[in-house]
């Protein structure tokens, strides 16, 4: 799809529900402005918006992509604004769908939100650590929890500075009800500034090597109400098991498999309650304080709060 096209797909979008009006009808008004009489595309997709609010007798406020309000992440308390962010890549996870080009984690010094980049905006990529103005991105809220969208209409620029990422710390109370794959002896790529965790001997990034032995749990915390995500680091974990990284070495290479690691942790800790305290990244809390509990700290409570949910 051109460019202009998906400008005038954008336009054509906020009047659809106000005008009738065809998005070649769009397209040839901007291609007119630009081609013309030179006109920049932002200029023109401002004037050409302005000609149709005009027609439909609307304000800009009253089409769904109006000025974007500079915001933190602790604002996003609201679906469907259009707002502008500055805020650093902490995260890139793996999309799950074609239709997204990106996915992942962004920080700003009030917190952390996930975003996702459509593979349609034809947005530059974003990269882990990198820090960048979004301007004109969308959010979303699914179950409860917030999100923003970087669409067509976002503009991403990269920043020359640091960000400090600020976080949010959680207490969980409740039983270890899962250990998720990719928990016990792990490889991380041992390529400067990367850590990703091998898979099957690869780094997404870097491609095979040899790797570096780290100890994680990726666990599954229920407190009676919402499950949560808990990952243990290799201190965490060794406090956690009373296991040691060497320990847990000399045990794969006594069993020529590192699953029998992940194995004995599991039979150690599901099942078991703990109280956790740590930050919030996303949608994982990290462990920073743990203790180990005798059964739900106040059952009744946990039951009365259930009921009220
Ligand atoms: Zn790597």
């Amino acid at each position: 799809m051109s460019d202009v096209r998906q400008h005038a797909d954008d336009i054509h979008e906020q009047f659809s529900d106000h005008l009738d009006v065809d998005v070649e009808d769009v397209e040839e008004r901007l291609t007119t402005l630009v081609d013309e009489y030179k006109v920049p595309m932002d200029e023109a997709r401002r004037s050409v918006t302005n000609h149709y609010l005009e027609e439909a007798g609307l304000e800009r406020e009253d089409i769904s992509s109006g000025d974007s309000e500079a915001a933190t992440i602790e604002d996003v308390d609201e679906p469907e604004e259009w707002i502008d962010l500055t805020a650093k890549v902490i995260e890139l996870w793996d999309p799950r769908s074609d239709s997204v080009a990106q996915v992942g984690l962004l920080g700003d010094p009030t917190g952390t939100i996930k975003f996702t980049k459509w593979a349609k905006s034809d947005l530059p990529a974003l990269e882990e650590g990198g820090v960048y103005e979004l301007r004109n991105v969308v959010t979303d809220e699914y179950q409860g929890r917030y999100s923003v969208k970087l669409n067509s209409t976002t503009v991403i620029e990269e920043l020359d500075e640091e960000l400090e990422v600020g976080n949010d710390t959680s207490e969980i109370e409740g039983a270890l009800v899962d250990m998720q794959s990719g928990s016990g002896l792990i490889k991380r790529c041992p390529e400067e500034d990367c850590t990703r965790v091998l898979q099957n001997g690869r780094c997404n990034e870097h491609g095979e090597g040899e790797g570096e032995f780290d100890l994680r749990i990726k666990a599954v915390v229920d407190d009676g109400i919402d499950a949560h995500e808990v990952i243990f680091d290799k201190d965490a974990t060794e406090d956690l098991t009373g296991l040691s990284l060497e320990e847990a070495k000399d045990m794969a290479m006594d069993a020529l498999d590192t699953t029998v690691v992940a194995d004995e942790i599991r039979a150690d800790i599901v099942g078991t309650y703990y109280r956790i305290e740590g930050p919030t990244f996303g949608r994982y809390v990290l462990a920073d304080d743990v203790e180990e509990l005798d059964g739900p700290a106040d059952p009744e409570e946990l039951l009365i709060k259930a009921r009220s949910m």
